[in-house]
């Protein structure tokens, strides 16, 4: 990872800040960045009492976009992302001029069908992946799960739908919300739509080591899930040995 200092910084301007519930935002940003792949993460800061605060957020957006977007959770007593709720179009906002990270698709080995399992902000990262053609053209079919608290932070629906239309017979979108029963969606933990088989009667596709798995979102969600791939004799990819799951932990 390169070092951070304030030339990395450029100077970006906020196109739209969208609200999807109260505490969850996203914004789109008109900054001229050095290229990035999807998958990767950038930092995003502002200057507060002459001091850059930033955090890191993956991109939403994929190279493909003439914008650049992240979504975030509004921490009610953090330090920056109060601020970053005030923003309006036109305001000036900080991105580090480099992307970080390797949940990007190079990193992720052959299979047959890929499945992208994302908690709460963790989707954003598949939709720029989603955007991109390669896990279309590599894969068989493409299951992407995301679990939420609530219903309204379903985010992305109109651009899953685009998926949709575009790749029907390829795309399998399952959406759980566990704090809520709503029509057309689970109402379970991943890990447990695991065990119970749930996931894989909806999509009708086999949990095994034939698929590639990727995993974005709450820390706990990712290691109980692994725990449960695990049990099936599906591990973690590493350098030293190739597997099966490629993961992206928020916090
Ligand atoms: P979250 O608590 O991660 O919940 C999202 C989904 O993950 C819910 O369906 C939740 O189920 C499920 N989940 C939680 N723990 C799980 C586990 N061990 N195994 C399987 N599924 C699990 O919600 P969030 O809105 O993304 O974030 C919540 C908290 O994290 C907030 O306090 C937020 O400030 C903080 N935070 C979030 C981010 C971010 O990027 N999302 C970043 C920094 C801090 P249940 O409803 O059953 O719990």
């Amino acid at each position: 990872m390169q070092p951070i200092t304030k030339s990395n910084w450029i100077e970006g301007k906020v196109l739209e800040h969208i609200n999807w519930t109260e505490t969850l935002a996203s914004i789109k940003i008109d900054a001229k960045v050095k290229p990035y792949v999807s998958g990767q993460f950038t930092r995003i800061a502002l200057e507060i009492n002459n001091e850059i605060i930033s955090r890191p957020y993956s991109y939403v957006s994929s190279p493909l976009d003439n914008f650049l977007e992240i979504v975030y959770v509004k921490i009610p007593n953090g330090i920056l992302t109060p601020k970053l709720g005030k923003l309006k179009p036109g305001d000036k906002i900080l991105v580090n001029n480099n992307s970080y990270g390797y949940f990007v698709m190079n990193e992720v080995p052959e299979g047959d069908n890929l499945w992208m399992i994302g908690t709460g902000t963790g989707s954003g990262v598949f939709i720029s992946l989603l955007k991109t053609e390669e896990p279309w053209k590599r894969f068989n079919k493409i299951i992407l799960i995301h679990g939420v608290r609530k219903e309204n932070e379903l985010t992305y629906q109109d651009q899953i739908k685009k998926f949709n239309l575009k790749y029907p017979h390829k795309f399998i979108y399952i959406k759980s919300v566990t704090r809520e029963k709503i029509k057309g969606c689970l109402n379970i933990r991943i890990p447990n739509g695991i065990n119970n088989g749930k996931l894989e009667s909806i999509s009708n596709t086999k949990i095994s080591k034939s698929s590639q798995f990727m995993l974005c979102g709450n820390p706990d969600m990712i290691k109980e899930t692994i725990s449960c791939l695990n049990n099936k004799g599906i591990e973690i990819n590493r350098k030293s040995k190739l597997g099966n799951i490629t993961i992206e932990k928020y916090w």
